[in-house]
């Protein structure tokens, strides 16, 4: 068996690390706020090259809270892809905007920027992209529409941590970045977590005082806010596991490109990498417009693959109410027909990737 994703590699190679950690909190009777939550958001403002992080509950809360502190309320209309996890569209909507669907460019699965000016209204306020796979979206475009019509720019980097574009890693292009930390995601806690980076100074103090109940001064609240903060247990693990990162990417990197060798000419639509891109590699996502009969196929074979994602965000019925149609965005409609995530981590073994990469070819000779 190949699992898609063993979540407990991680901790199994850098325990004696991570119980460290894990008991430096445990005995210090810190449990909110405080050095590791502040040396957490330090070291990754740092990895980041920008000059605020802040921790906040989860990814969604970032990318929620960031929206809020760029004062997106009802009325306005924010920019999302039209293939990306639920969660992108859901923090739009939970500020009472709207969230207006741009489809991906098809080559690279990321929102197309040629796209984009057609879906900017008088109410339009944000763009926001998402580095989807761990790819990083065509940023220098979005930055010139988004300063021609006076737009901010959040990024939704759940996915991207690590990944760069054009040679700087993601952290700071736009306005300010949402990441999760999602035990799954590249930079993953053993819980849920996320952060805001951002080179905005008021951003990032807004995003303090929404995090904390809308307080910079025990029981003194300037704002309505909410409770979503960075535990300190996840901050100390994510500090160690911040400095393996790169090292771990880098793994991710080779299978991937033991899976684009072992894969080309085969028939399946293997991931486009531009020139300018180096992606994390969060997933390894390929295309084929038979693909559930190969899911079914891996799995036969013993091998873990998923789809992200089987429903686009306009066909859930959490957005029924949105006069969207079947067929309204069939990029995104054909992405969630077609597309299969082949097993991808840190720790996934180079003969397993390279027995995935086998069975995908049995099953697509067996197809056809
Ligand atoms: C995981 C993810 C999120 C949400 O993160 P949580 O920590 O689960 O709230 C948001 N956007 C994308 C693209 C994601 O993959």
């Amino acid at each position: 068996m190949i699992p898609f994703l063993d979540l407990k590699a991680p901790y199994l190679e850098l325990k004696q690390e991570l119980d460290e950690a894990i008991a430096r909190v445990v005995s210090s009777g810190w449990f909110i706020g405080g050095g590791e939550v502040d040396q957490f958001e330090a070291d990754f403002a740092q990895y980041c090259s920008a000059t605020h992080a802040v921790g906040v509950a989860n990814g969604l809360d970032a990318l929620h809270l960031a929206l809020r502190a760029m004062d997106v309320g009802p009325g306005d209309e924010v920019i999302v892809p039209s293939n990306t996890y639920i969660a992108t569209w859901l923090a739009v909507s939970q500020c009472g905007a709207t969230p207006v669907p741009v489809e991906p460019d098809a080559r690279t699965y990321n929102i197309d920027p040629a796209r984009i000016e057609a879906a900017i209204t008088p109410r339009t306020k944000v763009i926001l992209p998402v580095h989807l796979y761990g790819q990083p979206a065509d940023m220098a475009p979005i930055l010139a529409i988004a300063r021609k019509h006076g737009l901010r720019v959040l990024e939704d980097g759940a996915q991207a941590h690590g990944a760069r574009y054009k040679g700087q890693r993601l952290g700071a292009h736009g306005d300010a970045v949402a990441w999760s930390f999602y035990p799954g995601k590249n930079l993953g806690a053993m819980g849920d977590g996320g952060a805001v980076t951002t080179n905005d100074a008021q951003l990032a103090e807004r995003i303090r005082v929404l995090r904390n109940y809308g307080s910079r001064v025990k029981y003194v609240n300037e704002v309505q806010g909410y409770n979503s903060r960075l535990d300190p247990l996840q901050a100390a693990i994510l500090r160690v596991k911040l400095a393996h990162l790169d090292e771990w990417n880098g793994r991710r990197s080779a299978i991937a490109a033991r899976y684009q060798q072992g894969l080309a000419g085969c028939g399946l639509t293997l991931p486009h990498v531009p020139d300018w891109a180096e992606p994390a590699w969060h997933l390894y996502v390929v295309q084929h417009p038979k693909r559930d009969a190969l899911h079914k196929a891996l799995a036969d074979a013993g091998v873990g693959s998923l789809i992200h994602y089987p429903i686009p965000p306009h066909r859930q019925k959490a957005y029924t109410q949105a006069e969207w149609e079947k067929g309204a965005f069939p990029l995104a409609e054909r992405m969630a027909n077609q597309v299969l995530s082949l097993p991808m981590g840190p720790h996934l073994p180079a003969n397993q990737a390279q027995q995935v990469a086998a069975a995908l070819l049995f099953s697509m000779g067996a197809d056809d």
